[in-house]
C-alpha cells in the first residue's frame, strides 16, 4: 500500500491544492517515510482565506450560545477520539503515547474553556453615563484569523488558538507544521461532525511560502504563531508591517533552581521528567538545572544514574519514557550542540550520542534515536547554555546562592518558564516576585497555566502583548466596540459646539 498524502482542508472538504509540491512525513521511531504532505502555494492560501471570509458573516451572527453548543459537541467527539489523536501524534512526532495522551488532554481543557464563550463575551453596561444616555462596550470577532503552529504539539498548540477564536465568532485558517500534519485533518473532521459550518475552520498544509501568503493576505486580520524565536520575531515584524494583530510565541531556555533546603528526591524526579520527557522537545522543558550551594555534589550522580537508565523506545510501548528525536535534521543539530559543549569545556557526564538502538523496538533500528545527555559545570558563556537545544540535554550550572541564580536567569535572553524547588516560603516568594520570566513554578517543574489563565513567556520568548488562550485569548480574537445611546426626549434642541460632558 502506498503512503497517504496529507492534504488541505478547505470549505469543509479535503483539497489537493494546486502547487503539486510535497514534503515527506516520517515515523521518527522507524526512520521510514509514512506519508507525504502537500505544500500550499499562494493560490491554495487564497482559496482557504476566501472560504473563511465567505463563512464569516453568518458565523459571526450566530448567537454565542449556539456557537458554544458546537464546541460542546466537539468536546464530546474529542473525548471519544482522544486516543486516535494521541496515536497520530506518536507516529509522526515520536513522543511516547502516554505523553501524547497528556497533550490531547491539555488541548481538551481549552475546548472546555471555549464552551463558556457566552459568559466571556457578555460585555459591560453603564446606565445613565449622562442624563438620558447609556454606554456599553461589547467585543466583536475580527474576521478571518490564522494560526501557525510548531511540530512539537500538533494537537495542543492549535487548540490554544482555534477553539477560542471560533467560539468568539471568527473563522480560522490553520497552518500546521509539515513534520506532523495528520492530526490537523482529524480535528477538521471532528469539527465537521460537531456541526461546524463549512469554511469556519480550514487547514492549509505547508511551510514558509504558505506562511508568507497568510501574512500578506489583506483579509487575514490576526495571526497567532508558536515556534522558534527567529521565526516568531519575523512574523511579528512582517505581520505588523501588513497591519495585522499578532501574538508570536518563541523559543525557550527554562531553568530549574534547586535550593539546598529542597526535597532532593522530588527535585531529581522533576529534573528527569521535565528534562527528558518528550525528548526535551517542549517549549516548557527544563534544559538548565541551577544547583545552589552543595546541591550539585548531592544530585549530579543521581541525575546521571537516572539519565543512563531512561527507557528510550518506540513511543507506542506503554512503558516507554522517552521516544526518538523528531527528525534526522534535529538529531544532527542536537548532536552538534553536544559536540560543542564538550569542545567548550563542559563536563559531559552522560553521553546520549552513544545510545544503543537495540532496545528501541522491532523495526526501529533506523530511527532517529539518542539517549539522554547530562552536562555538569556549564557556564553562562557556553553555547549550550545560551542557545535553545530542543533535545534531551540537561545542563547543570553551579551557583553559590539564590541571588546569583535569579541574576543568571534574568540575564538570559529567553523568559518562557522557570521553576524553583525549595521548602522556604520566603525564598519562593522572593523568587516569584523578582524573576523575569512569564510562567513560574514553585516546586512545579512545568508550570503550563491552565486553560482559563493564559500562556505566554517574556523577553524573546514572546512577541506581542496578549497571551494565548484564557481571557487574554478572548481579547486577542475580539475587538472592543463602545456604544452610547440616547433617545429623542433626552436630546436638547440646537447644535452643541463644545466637547460633550456629563450632564
Ligand atoms: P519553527 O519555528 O521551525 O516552525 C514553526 C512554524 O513556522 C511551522 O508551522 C513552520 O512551518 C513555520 N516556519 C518555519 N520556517 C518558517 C519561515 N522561515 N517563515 C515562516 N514560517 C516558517 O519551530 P518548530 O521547530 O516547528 O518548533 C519548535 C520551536 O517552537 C522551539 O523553538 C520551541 O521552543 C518553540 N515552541 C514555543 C512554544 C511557546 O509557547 N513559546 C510552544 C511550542 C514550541
Amino acid at each position: 500500500m502506498s503512503n497517504p498524502t496529507i492534504q488541505h482542508y478547505i470549505n469543509g472538504q479535503i483539497s489537493e491544492g494546486s502547487s503539486g509540491q510535497h514534503q515527506e512525513v516520517f515515523n521518527p521511531a522507524t526512520g521510514k517515510v509514512s506519508g507525504q504532505v502537500t505544500l500550499a502555494n499562494r493560490n491554495d492560501v487564497d482559496h482557504a482565506v476566501a472560504a473563511a471570509s465567505a463563512a464569516f458573516p453568518s458565523w459571526a451572527d450566530t448567537p454565542p450560545i449556539r456557537r458554544a453548543r458546537v464546541m460542546f459537541k466537539f468536546l464530546e467527539l474529542l473525548n471519544q477520539h482522544k486516543d486516535a489523536l494521541a496515536e497520530a501524534i506518536t507516529k509522526e512526532h515520536g513522543k511516547v503515547f502516554t505523553d501524547a495522551q497528556g497533550e490531547v488532554a491539555r488541548g481538551i481543557d481549552i475546548v472546555e474553556f471555549a464552551c463558556g464563550i457566552p459568559q466571556l463575551l457578555k460585555g459591560d453596561y453603564t446606565d445613565q453615563v449622562s442624563t438620558g444616555i447609556d454606554n456599553w462596550t461589547m467585543r466583536q470577532p475580527l474576521g478571518v484569523v490564522a494560526g501557525i503552529t510548531p511540530f512539537n504539539f500538533p494537537v495542543m498548540v492549535p487548540m490554544w488558538m482555534f477553539p477560542v477564536a471560533i467560539a468568539a465568532g471568527n473563522t480560522f485558517v490553520l497552518k500546521p507544521s509539515p513534520i506532523d500534519p495528520s492530526a490537523s485533518l482529524m480535528i477538521a473532521d471532528l469539527l465537521k461532525q460537531a456541526g461546524l459550518p463549512d469554511g469556519v475552520f480550514n487547514v492549509v498544509q505547508g511551510d514558509k511560502g504558505a506562511v508568507e501568503a497568510l501574512i500578506e493576505h489583506p483579509d487575514v486580520m490576526a495571526l497567532s504563531f508558536v515556534g522558534s524565536t527567529p521565526i516568531a520575531n519575523l512574523i511579528y515584524e512582517n505581520g505588523a508591517r501588513h497591519g495585522k494583530r499578532i501574538q508570536a510565541l518563541g523559543g525557550a531556555k527554562n531553568h530549574m533552581v534547586v535550593m539546598p533546603d529542597a526535597d532532593l528526591d522530588k527535585a531529581v524526579d522533576a529534573l528527569i521528567g521535565a528534562g527528558y520527557g518528550s525528548a526535551g522537545e517542549r517549549c516548557m522543558a527544563i534544559s538548565v538545572a541551577v544547583l545552589v550551594g552543595d546541591v550539585a555534589d548531592k544530585i549530579v550522580p543521581r541525575l546521571a544514574e537516572r539519565a543512563r537508565s531512561l527507557k528510550v523506545k518506540d513511543g507506542m510501548n506503554l512503558d516507554a519514557e522517552m521516544g526518538p528525536i523528531v527528525s534526522a535534521a534535529a538529531h544532527q543539530r542536537i548532536t552538534g550542540y553536544i559536540n560543542k559543549g564538550v569542545a567548550e569545556g563542559a563536563e559531559l557526564v552522560v553521553d546520549g550520542r552513544e545510545f544503543d538502538t537495540g532496545t528501541t523496538g522491532d523495526g526501529c533500528q533506523e530511527g532517529f534515536w539518542m539517549g539522554g545527555s547530562l552536562f555538569d559545570h556549564v557556564t553562562p558563556e557556553m553555547t549550550i547554555y545560551k542557545e535553545e537545544i530542543f533535545g534531551p540535554v540537561l545542563a547543570c550550572v553551579r551557583v553559590p546562592d539564590v541571588a546569583t541564580a535569579i541574576r543568571l536567569i534574568n540575564e538570559h535572553e529567553f523568559g518562557n518558564g522557570v521553576s524553583c524547588f525549595t521548602e522556604s516560603g520566603t525564598v519562593a516568594r522572593e523568587f516569584g516576585r523578582r524573576i523575569q520570566v512569564g510562567m513560574v513554578g514553585i516546586n512545579v517543574p512545568i508550570p503550563v497555566p491552565m486553560a482559563w489563565h493564559g500562556f505566554g513567556g517574556w523577553k524573546r520568548s514572546m512577541f506581542g502583548d496578549t497571551h494565548a488562550y484564557g481571557e487574554e485569548g478572548v481579547k486577542f480574537y475580539t475587538r472592543q466596540k463602545s456604544i452610547m445611546q440616547r433617545w429623542s426626549d433626552s436630546i436638547d434642541a440646537g447644535a452643541e459646539f463644545v466637547m460633550p460632558t456629563a450632564k
